[in-house]
């Protein structure tokens, strides 16, 4: 099965990509940007990445952003984000970056986003890899915040598809983001948002019913309530899930108590992503594998959950078939 999950093309549709800076390059940045980090070397590092819950990783991921300064970190943080795709048979990426992380240091939008344009652009030219970008509000902050983050997009809405909602779930719910939300499906924005992740299910109701989301991002909590499986089914509403950040961040025991499988066999439309890679152990090729080796999950289940995430794009429809028809050659 790992050959299978190794050969089979896939779409990644949560992924931030402050979250694929590796130990290594937050090192080299670092230096080179004259950035005083909280550890001694890249062994130091991943020791740190050692979480409770979601606020203990959070703190760690903004500490360690402060080392992108430049368009050309952008860039190299985006470019080596691209070469595990390569390496994991990733053929289209949706990422997610957090603008607020970097403007609230001083680093201009502009910055960040061509750097992350360029990257992804060289993608497409050298490896064929089609990607979109998906712009973040932080829930820690204030709905006026994210309002004057929509209006900077604003410049830049050729290149944002979408619009998301990220970190510290708990005491933010969806509904602090309302308004902001309906201005940014105005101007044309796709939606997504995280919810029920750490948050209890009541989180994935606002996001449906408040902020109109497209795709829901995490999502698990949904299994304690019936009704709601039963109406995210009904809907169809996309669940990024991502097993190895659940575990990290102790939203599960371990790999065997998570519920993909479940809410795979009733139905829901869910997709495997590796949400921040580089502090949860592994791209998405691990993340597939960390649950086959827990979970029953059989070879139709893989190929669904590829074949989900695909269908769940923000992709024409054209691109989409394209992609299906790749799966089905891999596993005809
Ligand atoms: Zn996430």
């Amino acid at each position: 099965m790992i050959e299978l999950i190794k050969k089979l093309p896939k779409a990644e549709l949560h992924l931030h990509i402050e979250g694929s800076l590796e130990p290594e390059l937050m090192f080299r940045l670092a230096k080179k940007n004259n950035i005083e980090i909280p550890y001694k070397d890249v062994e130091d590092v991943r020791r740190a990445y050692n979480f409770t819950n979601l606020q203990t990783f959070l703190d760690i991921y903004y500490a360690g952003a402060n080392v992108l300064i430049t368009k050309d970190d952008f860039y190299d943080l985006t470019w080596e984000y691209i070469l595990k795709c390569v390496e994991d048979n990733v053929i289209h990426t949706e990422i997610f970056f957090d603008p607020q992380t970097h403007t609230a240091r001083g680093v201009a939008f502009e910055t960040v986003i061509t750097g992350i344009k360029e990257a992804l652009a060289d993608a497409k030219e050298k490896y064929g890899i089609t990607s979109c970008i998906i712009m973040c509000f932080l829930r820690h902050l204030s709905q006026q915040e994210a309002f004057a983050t929509l209006e900077e997009a604003m410049a830049f809405k050729e290149d944002i598809v979408g619009v998301g909602l990220d970190s510290s779930e708990l005491g933010n719910p969806p509904s602090k983001f309302k308004d902001v939300f309906k201005k940014a499906k105005e101007a044309g924005f796709k939606l997504v948002a995280h919810a029920g992740e750490e948050a209890d299910f009541s989180y994935i109701y606002e996001a449906l019913d408040l902020l109109d989301i497209n795709r829901i991002d995490h999502g698990v909590q949904s299994i304690k309530s019936a009704a709601l499986m039963q109406r995210l089914k009904d809907e169809k509403i996309p669940l990024t899930v991502c097993p190895n950040s659940n575990i990290e961040l102790k939203v599960f025991a371990d790999y065997k108590e998570h519920n993909i499988k479940e809410l795979l066999d009733y139905g829901l439309n869910v997709s495997v992503n590796s949400d921040d890679p580089a502090y949860f152990k592994g791209y998405i090729n691990q993340n597939f594998i960390n649950l086959i080796e827990n979970l029953p999950l059989t070879e139709d289940d893989i190929i669904t959950l590829v074949k989900n995430s695909f269908k769940s794009s923000f992709i024409e429809d054209e691109l989409k078939e394209a992609y299906l028809a790749k799966v089905d050659l891999v596993v005809q």
